[in-house]
């Protein structure tokens, strides 16, 4: 087994190298210093795993958190490798021994949390660095290293001196899944990397269907969400610690197996919570952000955000977390007018990290988001300046969207026509969509608007009271929309201007449509598409299954939903005896193509993705038979 494709088929049961990944390895073989950029769910471990099992000598990993450890060395040793981790939950004894064995040439990775190379619970294990046999140092989620990161850690900064430090420079290879440019930067410096082969692999996401809705009540449509898919993992952000309890209540109250996870809760049960999810034991985990990171569930089908982040960076991190195995998998984000004043609440009160203006602006963007009716998947790349040449993805709920489109033309032009005449008649001031949706309806909703509304003489303005028929809220809705489409401009506190589309719209009259999601929508579409239940009004990539016509080489299989649930209960009873969680003894992905090949020999069962030469050995003849048994019933 001495190349990377034969260790890729025969550990990882793996035919093919995902993009990037068999470069990657090959840089670090070579001995150079590696940076690779790619996104949550890309298969960054495999890229210094493989050239781990073929050095001799050990790699020490990196990594923040005890719970990515663990699950890590699960899968390595559930498939043939000896891995270890230690951290500061174990023992001494045991830390002991398993630096032995590392010494020992035994143990081809180590994975170890960063606050192990500082401080003086460093002082055994720089004793161990300095007679072992390094061969690669890697450092996971790398830009925990950098200060404008969102994560920064400082025991990440140990990491560079406790290198120099060694006896021979190895190589380092850091992973992230953080874009920016500075980060990138500051990784390089930070980690002194040394003329590091730098690979970016795009952002997208294939197998995640991203969608927006604009539920008249999220909760009804949260819960026949749930109980849509009842096995199926999911997680459910929510904004606040309480949004975050009463979420949690109704859907248990509603028969979903729900946990909770907040940074109020105490440790245990935070910890208690955590595992049942990891573990299958509960299905759906509803969250504050602080649940996520390190978190290497792989079979995640669906991340619904029951309120609005407050960027695109944040929302494109949390929703990464589902469908890290490459299936189909939902993410699903729930707009409300009250998630605008609620970011906006908490960036004027200091609470986001940015500078005010960089997180209203980021706000802008994560609003255009929400009502954008153009492609979704291409707002996020855009976003990460990624360009993509296809256009619209096919694959989102925009795309592929049977919401009916309303034409808004006459609205459009009323409201810009407003915001023009507004700031005429004032010397260019701008106003925010409030006052100008006061001024459409020709009423203010509180009397200090309306003493500012008359002191500026806008109550005489020609669109007074043009719109008077119509709810503020609909008009707000409809100048999102319009920034959105970039038909309006907002700057940073939402004062309202003119783009080069405006005048060139108003002059053309051109047609505007726009879609309304759920709001009052009362006819049925009229074509129900693959992956949509009209019972309910869902569109899921989920029953969708494939999106893409070029799926590449992991295509989707059919298969029976019954046999597929009969393989994730022996997968469930497997894990349970050997302490693992379930996806490090099969991912979904590579039972869902059991259940389409009905492999019946060893040949055909190692020829399933994911299934590789120890775990065939371990476990190949169980799922052979459950196969056989199901086929002969
Ligand atoms: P990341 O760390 O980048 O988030 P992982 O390393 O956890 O991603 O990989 C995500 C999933 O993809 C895992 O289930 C992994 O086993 C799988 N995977 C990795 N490489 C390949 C490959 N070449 N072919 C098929 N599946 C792969
Ligand atoms: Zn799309």
């Amino acid at each position: 087994m001495r190349t990377p494709r034969e260790v890729l088929k025969n550990i990882f049961g793996y035919d093919s190298f995902r993009r990037g990944q068999e470069e990657i390895v090959n840089e670090i073989l070579s001995g150079r210093d590696v940076l690779g950029v790619m996104p949550t769910g890309a298969g960054k471990s495999v890229c210094y795993q493989i050239p781990a099992i073929l050095s001799d000598g050990v790699s020490i990993v990196i990594s923040p958190l005890i719970s990515l450890m663990k699950d890590q060395v699960d899968a390595l040793r559930s498939s043939g490798v000896n891995a270890a981790a230690i951290n500061s939950a174990m023992g001494r004894d045991d830390a002991r021994s398993a630096l032995r064995s590392a010494l020992a040439g035994k143990t081809p990775l180590l994975y170890i949390a960063p606050e192990r190379l500082g401080g003086d619970a460093g002082e055994e294990f720089r004793e161990f660095l300095s007679s072992a046999d390094v061969s690669l140092v890697v450092v996971d989620e790398a830009h925990c290293v950098s200060q404008w990161g969102h994560d920064f850690r400082k025991s990440y900064l140990a990491i560079a001196p406790a290198i120099g430090s060694l006896p021979w420079r190895p190589a380092v290879a850091a992973f992230t899944a953080t874009a920016t440019e500075e980060v990138r930067t500051d990784i390089i410096r930070q980690l002194a990397l040394d003329s590091p082969f730098v690979l970016t692999t795009g952002f997208d996401r294939e197998n995640l269907f991203f969608q927006v809705e604009h539920p008249d009540d999220k909760m009804s449509y949260l819960l026949a969400y749930a109980k849509k898919f009842p096995d199926m993992p999911g997680i459910v952000y929510c904004s606040t610690r309480k949004k975050t309890e009463s979420v949690c209540r109704e859907l248990a109250a509603g028969g979903v197996r729900a946990v909770r996870y907040h940074a109020g809760l105490d440790d245990s049960e935070r910890l208690k919570n955590q595992e049942d999810f990891i573990y299958d034991r509960a299905t759906v985990m509803v969250a504050t952000n602080a649940f996520g990171m390190g978190i290497d569930k792989s079979n995640v089908r669906y991340v619904i955000h029951y309120n609005m982040p407050g960027s695109v960076d944040s929302y494109y991190q949390e929703a990464g977390r589902a469908g890290r195995d490459g299936s189909p998998s939902d993410c699903i984000l729930l707009y409300g007018d009250e998630d605008k004043s609620t970011v906006t609440y908490l960036i004027t009160r200091g609470e986001d990290k940015n500078t005010m203006e960089t997180a209203f602006r980021k706000l802008r963007l994560m609003l255009d988001y929400c009502h954008t009716s153009g492609c979704l998947r291409r707002h996020i790349l855009n976003y990460f300046g990624e360009r993509s040449s296809r256009g619209e993805c096919g694959a989102c709920g925009n795309c592929r969207s049977v919401i009916e489109r309303h034409d808004i033309t006459v609205e459009a032009q009323k409201i810009m026509s407003c915001v023009y005449r507004a700031a005429e008649k004032t010397g260019g001031r701008k106003y925010g969509a409030p006052v100008i949706a006061d001024i459409l309806r020709g009423h203010c909703s509180n009397a200090s608007r309306m003493e500012q509304v008359t002191r500026f003489g806008l109550d005489a303005v020609s669109t007074w009271g043009i719109m008077k028929e119509t709810d503020a809220s609909e008009i707000t809705y409809i100048i999102d929309f319009l920034t959105a489409e970039g038909y309006l401009a907002s700057d940073e506190f939402g004062a309202l201007s003119f783009t080069e589309r405006s005048f060139p719209f108003l002059k053309n009259r051109t047609r505007l449509l726009m879609r309304r999601h759920g709001r009052g929508q009362k006819s049925k579409p009229e074509r129900v598409p693959d992956g949509a239940d009209a019972k309910r009004g869902f569109f899921s990539g989920v029953l969708a299954g494939a999106f893409r016509k070029t799926a590449g080489p992991e295509k989707r299989a059919v298969f029976s939903e019954e046999l597929f649930g009969t393989l994730r209960g022996m997968r469930l009873e497997i894990a349970a005896s050997e302490g693992v969680p379930p996806y490090a003894v099969f991912s979904d992905k590579t039972l869902q193509e059991m259940c389409g090949a009905l492999p019946s020999d060893e040949g055909e069962m190692l020829s399933i993705s994911g299934v590789g030469r120890m775990k065939f050995e371990k476990y190949g003849h169980k799922f052979m038979e459950a196969i056989r048994k199901w086929r002969e019933r």
